[in-house]
């Protein structure tokens, strides 16, 4: 009912963008039990057009009931889901990974339409996502046991990894298709079922992955979703029946899920902010290297946990932040829906305004702008949410600009003198998310990494979100919790081993005697 008529005639996907061919609810309804169902909120939240503040729809702030009602039928479905063979399941995912490869154009409109970015990157995030359903397509190795035959004489002891129940997922706004997808395809290939709360910013990309997953004709209420902001999420926390909570967004929420779901007896992973640094050392390939920066840094407008947001300029690199200023001199603005855009406007207002709180402070508190856009307005696009791409020079370790994770398009520089500097800052931030360096040095690229404290490091390369036959590894702030999102980790956090210690005597076998005290094996 939502969007099954939406993409009518499309000719190619910047037409898509066309806002006569978006028929968005102008509620969205929530999805319970295979249905789209209109929610009896009295509180919304408003999506809008990052580039022309359009009203796209509003998001209900789930009522209680209706909440309960979803964990209900995800539980009741958690009966025979749980039972239906994996390799049928898996079949689902098939099924899945095919529908959203056939309508990734409309799933990057979408995107683009909601939350802003250009559809290149949008469709980035859907492959990045189609990747995990892939991934989930052939999770039978993974998922596997284990076994000891004769750990003792006559009994044998034997693990199965089996799924934990009803689980849940809160997604943030900058991937409206991936991070959901990081979400519910495993938990569901491993035997468990869903409630989804999307971000409510973009909350109609996951609306219209539910539209795909009744199109494959799985089972109804094996993934509902829940629209809503705190309350929802409070919801999922407190809830008695959830057995384990994925989270990716900011520290606030991330650490306020982390408490609250392990108070409530939950397994939880919570994904947060971060503060990416990229090592310069002089010998490396220096176009390459500036190309990468800037690509990493103004890309999607910031709005990445892995975006390379700090530029480590090591020795005599200090004197390329010209260079690098004329490179991001080079990149248009505009709506993302366009073609040939390379920064587009941020997602909300409201982030626009932490953005130029947080320019401003730079420059307060003694960093310089050798490029300034805080004062950019599209001609076209008067109203959206834009800030121009930004430098910031000679940025210091205390300023507010470098503790906070600023989430726009602006590059903090920072001046060090050599590597081991280099490696003693970043290891003084408290975020671990990603890191990188640009050497042509071995022996440097091998001392950064056996030296630097982050989860997942890029040598010669600036964003190293790895493959999901890996798993995301952030660490310190960036990631709460034991196991990581997706890859083996992914099903190991989606699952629990039951452990089975069996002995089956032979007839002759004398039996167990009347002993009081703890059993040893022999
Ligand atoms: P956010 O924390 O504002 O929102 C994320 C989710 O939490 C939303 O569903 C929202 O409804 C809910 N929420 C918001 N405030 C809350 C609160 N106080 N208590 C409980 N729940 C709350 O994050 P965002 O702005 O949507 O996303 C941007 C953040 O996410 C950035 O910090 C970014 O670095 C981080 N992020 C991290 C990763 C990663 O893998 N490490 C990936 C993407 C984004």
């Amino acid at each position: 009912m939502f969007m099954s008529h939406l993409y009518r005639n499309q000719k190619a996907v910047s037409a898509l963008y066309n806002k006569n061919m978006f028929h968005f609810s102008k509620v969205l309804p929530n999805f319970i039990n295979g249905e789209f169902v209109q929610s009896k909120a009295t509180q919304f939240f408003e999506v809008r057009n990052p580039a022309t503040q359009e009203l796209i729809t509003k998001v209900p702030q789930t009522t209680e009931a209706e909440f309960n009602e979803a964990v209900a039928v995800a539980a009741e479905q958690y009966k025979s889901w749980s039972q239906t063979p994996l390799l049928e399941r898996q079949r689902y995912m098939f099924a899945y990974q095919d529908k959203i490869r056939k309508n990734m154009d409309k799933i990057a409109a979408l995107i683009t339409a909601e939350n802003g970015k250009t559809l290149a990157d949008a469709k980035g995030d859907v492959i990045r996502g189609l990747e995990v359903v892939e991934h989930a397509c052939g999770i039978s190795h993974i998922i596997q046991g284990e076994t000891i035959e004769n750990v003792a004489r006559g009994v044998d002891t034997y693990s199965y990894r089996v799924p934990l129940g009803v689980c849940a997922g809160i997604a943030p706004f900058n991937f409206p298709a991936m991070i959901p997808l990081w979400m519910f395809p495993y938990a569901i290939t491993c035997g468990n079922t869903f409630i989804l709360k999307p971000s409510e910013r973009v909350p109609n990309t996951s609306q219209y992955l539910m539209e795909l997953l009744n199109e494959i004709n799985l089972p109804k209420g094996v993934v509902n979703v829940v629209h809503g902001g705190f309350d929802t999420v409070k919801q999922i926390c407190e809830d008695k029946t959830i057995r384990a909570i994925s989270f990716v967004g900011g520290n606030k929420a991330g650490d306020y899920i982390y408490e609250s779901g392990a108070k409530h007896h939950k397994r939880v992973q919570v994904n947060m902010g971060a503060k990416n640094h990229g090592v310069f050392l002089p010998d490396c390939d220096k176009e390459d290297a500036i190309n990468a920066l800037v690509s990493a840094a103004f890309g999607a407008a910031g709005q990445r946990c892995m975006a390379l947001t700090t530029a480590v300029m090591v020795g005599e690199t200090k004197n390329w932040v010209p260079e690098i200023v004329e490179k991001v001199k080079e990149l248009k603005l505009g709506n993302g829906a366009e073609s040939g855009v390379d920064v587009a406007p941020l997602c909300y207002a409201d982030l626009k305004k932490n953005v130029l709180r947080l320019l401003d402070s730079a420059v307060a508190e003694g960093a310089t702008l050798p490029l300034d856009g805080r004062s950019f307005v599209h001609p076209k696009y008067p109203q959206g949410n834009f800030v121009g791409p930004t430098v910031i020079d000679n940025v210091k370790p205390h300023m507010t600009c470098y503790q906070e994770e600023i989430f726009g398009p602006a590059l903090c520089v920072v001046h060090v003198d050599t590597l081991e500097e280099a490696i003693e800052l970043i290891n003084k931030n408290q975020y671990g998310n990603g890191t990188a360096i640009f050497t042509k040095s071995g022996s440097a690229a091998r001392y950064f990494q056996n030296n630097i404290e982050c989860g997942q490091i890029g040598i010669n390369l600036p964003i190293p979100v790895p493959l999901p036959m890996f798993s995301f590894t952030g660490s310190k702030r960036s990631f709460g919790g034991d196991l990581n999102f997706y890859g083996k980790n992914g099903v190991k956090f989606f699952t629990q081993f039951k452990t089975i210690t069996a002995r089956w005597k032979k007839d002759q076998d004398a039996g167990y005697k009347v002993s009081t005290s703890f059993p040893v094996m022999k």
